[in-house]
């Protein structure tokens, strides 16, 4: 049972381990600092959350603006739970940088609007993400409310690279530290939360870079496991590839990135028919749909950049591989589990430094997306300088 609790001010809230708090893996002495903190008579109206990207700090900020807002401290099933966790809720205030950064003029609206009474929630709550990305304007007008904010209303702001956040920022926030997601937590997790076996989760595990997103969207989505077979199946042939081709297959890539954006644009749609459904249709929620387009437009932004990276992390993980296995003879440590077959025809085929050069070349690739290049033709340019590493005469070991 969790408890009823009046809550007046932040600091009166009396946690409980509910469904949501208990919904975020692998954050124990986060979440226990957090809620200690949101017991204890100082509480904290400034916080800062700390840690590597996909660690669920987002989802963390979230859980705590529903904690606050809920008669049961983040039961997950009352209406003002489901809004905030679905990023709809009118007074739990979400920013993100605009291009690069998080300009003065969003701090003045946002400032304006928590100014003015609550819609239905009791606690405003503020969510920052890339909390090191505030232009100098910015930042000055935020620390004001930072250091002396209105009694109901609560900053969390979120960062993966904390060394970049202002000292005066971080002086007035209390500060909690995630952690990488340990492997086995996040491997019982998709074992019991998405019904998979184990090989399956700890290969969705060791894929992921320690980010659960990325693991359950591998564990649960047909067209990135798809994906990474085509990958794999380039990146095993890099060396017997007609160089007259390498475009199409570079077209190949940027196709397997595509795809998935394709089921992401399904379920949008879906949440879109869902959410008017439930509504008359003659007073359509105008204003909650754009927000929900709006979150949703950012996901599928994210999401086309994080194929992109897939497709180069998974090609790093061919390599790597090959190299890991010639120097330790360790199968254990592969990443390709479901491939130490083809990993062991190819360990005897190059030199170290041929597949440290592949690395090499893979990790400029990345490098270069930074600047926003033609994927297309980033792509090339890498298959043409890993072949040129690669390619042999002939070669009597091949396997197709
Ligand atoms: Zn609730």
């Amino acid at each position: 049972m969790t408890l009823l609790v009046a809550i007046n001010n932040p600091m009166d809230v009396l946690m409980d381990e509910t469904i949501l708090w208990s919904s975020i893996i692998g954050q124990n002495d986060a979440i226990d600092r957090i809620l200690r903190s949101l017991r204890s008579e100082e509480g904290s109206h400034a916080w800062l959350f700390v840690g590597p990207r996909g660690v669920g700090k987002w989802t963390t900020a979230k859980v705590m603006a529903a904690a606050l807002n809920c008669q049961e401290n983040g039961c997950g099933r009352c209406v003002s739970c489901g809004k905030i966790m679905r990023e709809i809720h009118p007074d739990i205030f979400l920013i993100e940088p605009e291009g690069n950064f998080i300009h003065i003029e969003t701090i003045r609206d946002l400032l304006q609007s928590v100014s003015r009474k609550n819609y239905e929630g009791k606690i405003k709550v503020i969510i920052i993400d890339e909390a090191d990305r505030f232009t100098p304007e910015a930042a000055n007008a935020l620390l004001k409310n930072l250091e002396e904010p209105p009694v109901d209303v609560v900053f969390v702001l979120v960062s993966s690279n904390p060394e970049a956040v202002l000292p005066t920022i971080i002086s007035r926030c209390r500060q909690v530290q995630f952690r990488p997601i340990p492997a086995q937590e996040m491997i019982s997790f998709l074992v019991n939360k998405y019904d998979l076996g184990y090989d399956e989760a700890a290969l969705a595990t060791r894929l992921s870079g320690g980010i659960l997103g990325a693991a359950v969207s591998f564990a649960t989505s047909h067209s990135k496991r798809e994906r990474r077979k085509t990958v794999l199946g380039i990146a095993r042939s890099a060396d017997r590839a007609d160089l007259a081709r390498l475009s199409f297959i570079a077209e190949e890539l940027i196709r397997e990135i595509k795809k998935p954006l394709d089921e992401l644009k399904a379920a949008h749609k879906k949440e879109i028919a869902e959410l008017k459904e439930q509504y008359d249709a003659k007073d359509a929620p105008v204003r909650t749909i754009k927000r929900i387009e709006q979150r949703q437009k950012r996901e599928l932004g994210k999401e086309e950049h994080q194929g992109f990276e897939d497709v180069l992390s998974i090609l790093t993980s061919w390599f790597r591989d090959i190299i890991l296995l010639k120097e330790t003879g360790r199968e254990d440590l592969l990443t390709n589990q479901d491939h130490i077959l083809a990993v062991k025809e190819h360990v005897d085929l190059f030199s170290s430094e041929d597949m440290n050069r592949c690395l090499q070349i893979i990790e400029e690739t990345r490098q270069y997306s930074r600047f926003n290049v033609n994927m297309q033709l980033a792509f090339e340019d890498m298959l043409f300088r890993i072949h040129d590493v690669l390619a042999v005469e002939s070669d009597p070991y091949f396997v197709p």
